[in-house]
């Protein structure tokens, strides 16, 4: 397939005798404080409510099922613009929970639906970019959503994630209750792309909501700036205008 580019991920060299912190990813003392907080507060799905469950089989149906909007609006500086549903419904919860309630693992069927957007796109795309969030942001909430969904989608498609491609180094406020312009002159500027890992690249720059596309468009400029050969803008919904 031309312009696709597979590299390899796997660290290299023997793994690093670094000590994990107690309450580490997968330490015995962090996953027997998860399964205590699963006795005392049971899962519930994030879709529908049901107990026992964080993402049921019926919630998993219905979005697979879920079309992709009718239309779609040409993002400049992007060189296309797509998005695999409307803002609204399972989706619109799926996305609040991965958010907002520290529900990483529907970034898997959510990145899913991106890469299974993705294949009937035929974007000649080389590499997958998430937006960027920044690093005060990232403290708060312990992951960036958009870096979930791009490695998810990246994985599923057997293209290269490159998250540390493009960085926020401007802390901007939320965007939330923002319109348009002040969207625009909220991101202005406040991406930056390192020229060593997108020079020449096409890439799939990935982003959760797609709202006014002030983000999207500030990130595109960005990694033009740096040496992009194109950039296509690709998010799991579209809010309705
Ligand atoms: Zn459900």
């Amino acid at each position: 397939m031309p312009g696709l580019l597979l590299v390899s991920s796997f660290p290299s060299g023997a793994p690093q005798a670094r000590q994990p912190g107690i309450f580490a990813p997968g330490s015995l003392p962090r996953r027997l404080s998860a399964s205590l907080l699963d006795l005392i507060f049971p899962p519930s799905c994030a879709g529908c409510g049901r107990v026992d469950c964080r993402w049921c089989d019926r919630c998993q149906t219905d979005l697979e099922q879920i079309p992709p909007p009718q239309v779609v609006r040409p993002l400049p500086p992007l060189s296309g613009m797509a998005s695999t549903a409307v803002h609204e419904g399972k989706v619109q919860q799926a996305i609040w929970s991965l958010k907002y309630e520290n529900a990483p693992y529907l970034s898997q069927p959510l990145g899913d639906r991106l890469a299974n957007h993705l294949r009937r796109l035929d974007w000649p795309v080389s590499c997958v970019v998430p937006v960027p969030m920044h690093a005060h942001r990232l403290a708060e909430r312990g992951y960036n959503q958009a870096q979930l969904l791009a490695e998810r989608a990246a994985r599923q498609a057997a293209l290269t994630c490159r998250p540390d491609a493009l960085r926020r180094w401007r802390f901007t406020p939320s965007q939330v209750g923002l319109g348009r312009e002040a969207r625009l002159e909220n991101v202005k500027d406040a991406f930056e792309a390192d020229p060593a890992l997108i020079g020449g690249q096409s890439v799939l720059l990935v982003d959760d909501v797609y709202t006014t596309g002030a983000t999207l468009s500030a990130c595109a400029a960005a990694l033009l700036e740096a040496g992009a050969a194109a950039v296509y803008g690709l998010t799991v919904s579209a809010a309705r205008h």
